[in-house]
């Protein structure tokens, strides 16, 4: 198990000013009169509980909890406790050792129902007593001290805190629970069980008397409903292929002998105890618990299976349910001749794209993208314009790409590929979710500034990244007469800067004609570092002026060198001169700058 920093405490929202605080209070008030149903008596201990009690709790894929009732109350989790041994099973054995060993059907019987296999004695389920027993057998440790230990570790896990044991519900249930050493002893007899009944009985009935609250139970669901992760402190407590094969199995095979209907209703995978706890999750969106003493004939809570159901409908959180139509996957499509990158260029630069940008295709995609979006994609990514060489896939909106949806566009990139078509990704959180992409870069701008220059080389008309204009190639200064070339080249030192200065912040009042490298444009007072905003970029062969007469009164970026670049610089000293001493040549400058910047 790995145990992350826990960055994101669980919060409990103030106050049932919030949606989902008030949902919970509300339903819990409209069910607390419900006093239907009788407390379990076969532990005795069991029956010494307040009846009355009632608690919910949520805990969303964040860490923040939502909290309503006697969510705090603690309980033995009883059966509760299955599906997490279950998952340690999986993790310490795998999915088919344990298979082999116990089954997945559901019994359609009570929870202490003999439903043994015939013949091998292998358990049907891992919920219900005898497959519970068998499961607590498997998992790995040198005695049964340690067993138990570990147990507690991993629930405790799942849970975010330290579970304690309720001795006396222990000692009640040890004293009182032949019906379990029966099932132990038939599976041991039948040659499933192979450790010994005794010691297996004592782990498993400690395990089912952990104490924790429904705040508790609510973190350990949603664990599982975010892939074997606790949201709150972030620990990796199971791996994700086993959380989502313990969903699985509590979905058909968690409310013991009413399974069916409890999925036909309420549609979420669950599990419930005889001590009045239920535990329910939507995997990847928020795990409840859920809390009250009272059981129907089933051995479920009444109350909390009640809660569920009506929060389920509440918030249509049925897993089968339609999810409703979304908005189109495909926002923008176009090509380098429609769209704009972020880069300044110098006129060469633009002619080539003006005439050729249709070989740049550029796709925006949305949203979350499972299997029928990325379908229509799909379709999209198929129909590569003619003479189209480079695409680029802007997945800056997509908030999430299911693995199955990725492996499909990225096959699809792969083949445009083997047509000569190259992907450039623009992602800014760097997901790396198509491998087969020739780049991925922070922004769907840079992308395209990416595919320009491809596209630009492929016409010999890119500048080499060492190179330099010479002064009189400047676009500026190439429009201007030999004299104003002279009075602005000695008005105008040369400077150069390293990859990574800082060219210009955002009060310089200065021009600069850029003459080799590039100028990333950053959202002014930002430092270039990751977090930092990217405006765009500025090339070689194209001026920046910061003089206030010609500034629109936004406020202008902070300009950094992407390569090593050199330029002239006019600074304000030397402007006030040329402006007495030559200021016709300054006004060619002034309207060469503005033409320039139409
Ligand atoms: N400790 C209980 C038993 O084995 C758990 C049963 C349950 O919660 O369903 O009888």
């Amino acid at each position: 198990m790995r145990r992350g920093k826990p960055t994101l405490e669980a919060a409990t929202p103030k106050g049932a000013s919030d949606p989902i605080t008030a949902a919970l209070k509300e339903i819990r008030d409209s069910l607390a009169s419900d006093s239907s149903g009788a407390l379990a008596t076969y532990i005795p201990q069991l029956a010494k509980v307040d009846p009355g009690l009632f608690g919910l709790a949520l805990a969303t894929m964040d860490g923040r909890l939502y909290k309503a009732g006697d969510a705090d109350v603690p309980f033995t989790l009883q059966s509760v406790s299955k599906p997490f041994v279950y998952a340690l099973a999986l993790a310490d054995l795998g999915l088919d050792e344990v298979l082999s060993r116990v089954g997945v059907e559901p019994s359609g019987e009570a929870f202490n129902a003999i439903s043994l296999e015939p013949g091998s004695g292998r358990p049907l389920n891992p919920m219900i007593n005898a497959g519970a027993i068998l499961t607590t057998s498997l998992v790995r440790a040198s005695d049964p001290v340690a067993r138990f230990e570990r147990i507690r570790v991993v629930l405790s896990a799942f849970a975010g805190r330290r579970l304690e044991m309720d001795e006396a519900v222990f000692t009640s249930e040890l004293e009182t629970g032949d019906r379990n050493r029966a099932l132990a002893w038939l599976m041991r007899n039948a040659g499933s069980l192979r450790c010994g009944v005794d010691e297996t009985l004592d782990v498993y009935f400690r395990q089912c008397a952990l104490l924790a609250t429904a705040a508790d139970v609510a973190v350990m669901a949603a664990t599982l409903a975010n892939g074997g992760v606790n949201p709150c402190t972030k620990a990796v407590v199971v791996p994700q292929p086993v959380a989502e094969h313990v969903l699985a199995v509590m979905a058909s095979c968690g409310m013991y002998d009413s399974a069916g209907e409890w999925l036909l209703r309420v549609g979420l995978p669950a599990k419930s105890g005889v001590s009045g706890g239920l535990v329910a999750a939507s995997p990847g969106q928020f795990g409840i618990g859920l809390f009250s003493p009272l059981l129907d004939a089933g051995g479920n809570s009444v109350r909390a299976a009640a809660a569920s159901r009506r929060l389920a409908e509440r918030f249509q959180l049925h897993l089968m349910h339609h999810p409703g139509r979304s908005a189109p996957v495909i926002t923008r499509t176009g090509s380098a001749l429609t769209l704009q990158s972020g880069r300044r260029r110098r006129r060469a630069e633009r002619d080539v794209l003006q005439a050729h940008g249709d070989a740049i295709d550029v796709r925006s995609l949305q949203g979350d993208i499972e299997f029928a979006a990325a379908e229509v994609v799909l379709q999209s990514l198929g129909t590569v314009p003619a003479g189209a060489r480079w695409r680029v896939l802007d997945l800056q909106g997509v908030s999430r790409l299911h693995p199955g949806a990725a492996r499909m566009l990225d096959a699809a990139v792969l083949e445009l590929g083997s047509r000569g078509v190259v992907v450039a990704v623009g992602d800014p959180h760097r997901r790396g979710l198509l491998p087969h992409a020739a780049v991925e870069l922070p922004s769907p701008e840079e992308a395209l500034e990416w595919c320009e220059d491809a596209l630009l080389e492929s016409h010999g008309a890119s500048l080499a990244p060492d190179a330099a204009l010479k002064p009189e190639a400047h676009d500026v200064l190439a429009s201007l007469d030999e004299e104003a070339r002279t009075v602005l080249g000695a008005a105008m030192p040369a400077q150069a800067w390293g990859r990574g200065d800082r060219v210009l912040a955002a009060d310089d009042e200065v021009l600069l004609l850029l003459l080799s490298g590039r100028l990333g444009a950053y959202a002014s007072g930002q430092a270039p570092d990751a977090a930092a905003r990217r405006l765009g970029s500025v090339g070689a062969g194209t001026a920046v002026s910061r003089w206030r007469p010609l500034d629109d009164g936004r406020v202008s970026p902070t300009l950094v060198a992407e390569l090593p670049c050199s330029g002239r610089l006019l600074r304000r000293v030397q402007q006030e001169r040329l402006e007495r001493e030559h200021p016709r040549v300054l006004a060619r400058l002034w309207r060469q700058l503005a033409s320039q910047q139409e």
